[in-house]
């Protein structure tokens, strides 16, 4: 019989790679906490047309990259691509309209039918934050700020730059799609088999193509920039000019336009030159007709996602963990001596490791290679006088300590 392995494009994460993740986790969440966000849990299980409305079917991940079925009832059901569209829905079905201005933030896993390579994979995390309801450029600054102080926290940002665009609001755009189409039409033959399908249904997105001759007519194309009303134009340079007060280094990149529908006005990806051809690491913009695009009231949003598993492979090394005790019993009444000592310690804040099998040698061993501080030695002898001999183990001194003084001079972390 063959053996039983994970789906293609997802991975069982333990050891240091599930240490790093939740290391980004836990930062970030204190991170995020410091603005304000507060954290909201939404089904991993949302129904197709969630997605389909929110993100548009021209989309790659609607088109594409959907683990879609049908339940057992007959229900189309989608495992999630995306954070932004369950949080929406559960903005309009939960009646948050009355707690705006609403900071939230989320984190978990998402699934995408990608291709599987480094830093690409079917099953992947993130972690997002949403700003709902404020239509200033202010919410923009502060998404962004945020997002950069996690990376900063991390100590990421030395192989990152922060790459930025607007794709202004719907008068820009459709004055915009008008002249870019006008242009493409003059340079069909030149252009991708993707690209043909993107002119018919989003032309926009040609913009980002990663296709030679699709970058190659690009570097030629209209601006966006020469088709901002002065609305959208003057929100943009508040967001520069924002970001310059705060310090907060970018580019501008014209094309960059983000593949989703419900985008307008600021977009933005972190990139890394460290992780080949995946280098975003932190994506979003903002998203003012989302919400109404589903059914909501008209709620004004701002938001990004980053991937933890790219952040994971960037990470430098992790913060060392506190070094454990070792519990070594010799024979049966310390065996069971052994488990109440253990809980002791531990109620006193020492992570604690008891040896299970074998001899002296062999636990002292077992010691040595958790990167234990001490190894607590208790035999019959130990427990009838009430003490415990405690090897230090960077310094191989050995001491007998009474078992009541025992976690105080555990927690002094000078031995
Ligand atoms: P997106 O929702 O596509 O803007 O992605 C936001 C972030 O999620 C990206 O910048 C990546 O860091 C991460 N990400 C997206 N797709 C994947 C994937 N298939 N595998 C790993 N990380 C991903």
């Amino acid at each position: 019989m063959s053996q039983l392995q994970t789906v293609r494009g997802t991975r069982d994460l333990f050891q240091d790679a599930n240490q790093r993740h939740r290391f980004i986790e836990t930062t970030a969440s204190r991170v995020v906490e410091l603005y304000g966000f507060e954290e909201i849990q939404t089904p991993i299980l949302e129904p197709a047309g969630l997605f389909k409305r929110g993100l548009g079917d021209t989309s790659d991940i609607v088109s594409k990259q959907m683990y879609l079925f049908k339940d057992l009832g007959g229900d189309e059901l989608v495992l999630r691509p995306e954070g932004t569209a369950g949080v929406a829905r559960a903005f309009i079905q939960e009646g948050m309209s009355q707690l705006t201005p609403l900071k939230l933030f989320y984190r978990g896993p998402m699934f995408r039918y990608e291709r599987p390579q480094k830093g690409r994979y079917r099953q992947f995390h993130q972690f997002g934050v949403e700003l709902l309801g404020v239509e200033k450029p202010q919410a923009d600054l502060e998404v962004l700020a945020c997002g950069y102080r996690i990376l900063k926290e991390l100590g990421v940002l030395g192989s990152i730059t922060l790459h930025l665009n607007t794709i202004g609001d719907e008068a820009s755009r459709a004055a915009y799609r008008d002249k870019l189409v006008g242009y493409l039409n003059t340079r069909k033959s030149e252009l991708s088999q993707d690209s043909l399908w993107r002119l018919e249904n989003n032309p926009l997105r040609i913009l980002d193509s990663k296709d030679p001759g699709d970058k190659n007519v690009v570097a030629s194309a209209p601006k966006l920039s020469d088709s901002l009303t002065p609305e959208a134009k003057a929100f943009f340079d508040a967001v520069l000019i924002g970001l310059k007060a705060l310090e907060i280094p970018f580019i501008i990149d014209d094309n960059l336009v983000r593949g989703l529908d419900y985008y307008c006005h600021t977009v933005f990806e972190f990139t890394t030159d460290a992780l080949g051809s995946q280098n975003a690491v932190l994506a979003g913009g903002r998203y003012d007709g989302l919400i109404k695009d589903l059914g909501g009231p008209q709620t004004p949003g701002v938001g990004w996602a980053f991937g933890i598993d790219r952040l994971a492979e960037l990470l430098p090394d992790l913060p060392a963990s506190p070094e454990p005790i070792a519990i070594v019993p010799l024979g049966d009444e310390a065996e069971q001596a052994a488990i109440l000592l253990s809980e002791k310690l531990r109620s006193a804040g020492l992570k604690t490791d008891i040896g299970y099998s074998g001899n002296l040698a062999k636990r002292m061993k077992r010691a040595d290679k958790i990167g234990a501080r001490a190894a607590v030695i208790i035999g019959s002898n130990e427990l009838t006088a009430g003490v415990a001999q405690v090897k230090w183990l960077k310094t191989g001194t050995q001491e007998s300590i009474a078992l009541s003084e025992l976690s105080n001079r555990l927690l002094d972390t000078d031995n």
